[in-house]
């Protein structure tokens, strides 16, 4: 290929092929590693050149389908952020993180809408939707991006959008990976200095309570706050804080951004008198420590098998399947994050956009190991929650098992519909399929 990069058989190969996620061997033919946008257009100009699919990768959290023979463009190298204050936006380049913009956007007492992992790519993150940690109350981070500078299949860079382009734009906030390699783009920031929040955490015998107490709480919880419940049995390892070790614990993950802290503790505590807490973590924060809330795992690459499903309120005997199949006696093999949606999640954005899953009240994400029995316990969990599925699974959540036939759980049947039409428009040669694919078959 008349292009730089890596290639089988360099020694860089196997370091550069590989994400935080190992639950995907890519293969590529090359491997490119972008620092400019004349990088990224001359990478997808040789690429369809060969008529080679393109990958793209950033941070390797989000794997969907393996880049076997593809360009795989790495955007690591291509990281820039420029906030400006005085017009609340930040530029943010394809390979930048949600810690980098964190940490430009806070010494203004601004905030992006990041979502739990400060080491998720803002590109990757973005295209999906992105329901962070202010989600409830300003939207998915999708619905507020200005415009996007995108290299297309006929290997043109161009900004791209409500008004050069309504049809790509709309389609890039939600379905983006389909549709090009993002160089850049402009995001929505907003006046969030600090925060209620941190974690709560809860021993096996108060597992139930617990559950039933978020359920009701979260109904009435207004749009400041974030929430979400994680169900996890540590390993009995001496790396494990002594009183969490070989305990299945339940985690509260809170963040209250109102004004007044005060409300926010109020509400708190009213979690807090489910049980007596192993940890409790929720204090004031400077906005810049979101990511201490979650604490998900940074740096070690894991193998993770991710399935997700959509839910409507949690009604009825929900939390009896839930502890049932993940609770302290179930010994599941894997970890359930349900998480609360609606507030500005179920509201179409000023610009629409193809983002799905505005009817769901809640996301219920399940991650196994890659042992066979560890997915199949995994899989009985949401089979048995589908009497609550809104129908619909997030694409971000979403993992690499049946990454070929989730399209009709992403998006609406109508959206669906638009935006098969616009990737035979836009991507006639089928360049952008590392990603979920939109087609009925599966790409
Ligand atoms: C620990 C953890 C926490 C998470 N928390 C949240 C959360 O709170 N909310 C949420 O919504 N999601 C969350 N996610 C999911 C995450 O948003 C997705 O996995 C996202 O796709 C990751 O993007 P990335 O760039 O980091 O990963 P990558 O694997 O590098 O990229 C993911 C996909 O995005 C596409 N992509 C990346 N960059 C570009 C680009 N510049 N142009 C075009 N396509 C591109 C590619 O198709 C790529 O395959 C989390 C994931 C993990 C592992």
């Amino acid at each position: 290929m008349d292009i730089e990069g890596v290639g089988p058989g360099d020694s860089r190969y196997d370091t550069l092929r590989a994400g935080f996620n190992l639950a995907v061997t890519h293969e590529p033919a090359l491997i490119v590693e972008a620092r400019s946008a004349d990088d990224v257009a001359a990478a997808v100009a040789a690429a369809t050149g060969e008529r080679r699919p393109v990958g793209v990768m950033n941070t390797g959290h989000g794997p969907s389908v393996p880049a076997d023979g593809a360009v795989l463009i790495r955007t690591g190298g291509l990281s820039g952020v420029q906030v400006d204050p005085g017009r609340r936006v930040a530029r943010v380049e394809a390979g930048a993180c949600w810690r980098d913009v964190i940490a430009a956007a806070a010494p203004y007492g601004l905030a992006p809408l990041n979502g739990s992992s400060p080491d998720v790519g803002v590109a990757g993150y973005t295209l999906g939707g992105g329901v962070g940690l202010l989600g409830r109350r300003f939207g998915f981070a999708a619905d507020h991006v200005h415009w996007m500078d995108v290299v297309t299949a006929d290997g043109r860079l161009q900004r791209v959008d409500a008004d050069t382009d309504p049809d790509l734009f709309w389609a890039l906030r939600g379905a983006g990976a389909n549709f090009g390699v993002v160089t850049a783009m402009e995001i929505a920031l907003f006046p969030v200095a600090t925060l209620y929040g941190g974690e709560l955490c809860f021993g096996p015998e108060h597992s139930d309570d617990v559950l039933q107490a978020y359920l009701a709480w979260a109904c009435t919880a207004p749009e400041t706050m974030a929430s979400s419940l994680l169900l996890l049995r540590y390993p009995d390892d001496p790396a494990v804080p002594e009183r969490l070790r070989g305990q299945h614990v339940t985690h509260l993950r809170l963040a209250d951004s109102g004004d007044d802290a005060e409300a926010g503790r109020t509400l708190v505590d009213e979690l807090r008198a489910a049980g007596p807490r192993l940890v409790d973590t929720v204090r004031p924060m400077p906005y810049a420590d979101v990511g201490t809330i979650h604490h998900d795992p940074t740096g070690t690459p894991v193998a993770a098998f991710d399935r997700n499903v959509l839910l409507r309120d949690l009604g009825g005997d929900a939390a009896a399947v839930i502890t049932k199949l993940a609770g302290p006696d179930a010994d599941a093999p894997f970890l359930v994050e349900l998480r609360a949606w609606g507030g500005a999640l179920a509201r179409q954005p000023a610009v629409p956009n193809a983002v799905g899953g505005r009817d769901a009240a809640f996301s219920l994400l399940a991650i196994a190991g890659p042992p066979a029995e560890d997915r199949a316990a995994r899989d009985r969990l949401l089979a048995a929650m589908e009497p609550w599925s809104t129908g619909g699974s997030y694409l971000n959540f979403s993992g690499v098992e049946h990454a070929t036939t989730l399209a009709a759980r992403h998006y609406r049947p109508d959206d669906l519909t638009r935006l098969r039409a616009l990737k035979d428009r836009y991507d006639p040669g089928r360049t952008f399929s590392v990603t979920f694919p939109l087609d009925a078959a599966g790409g």
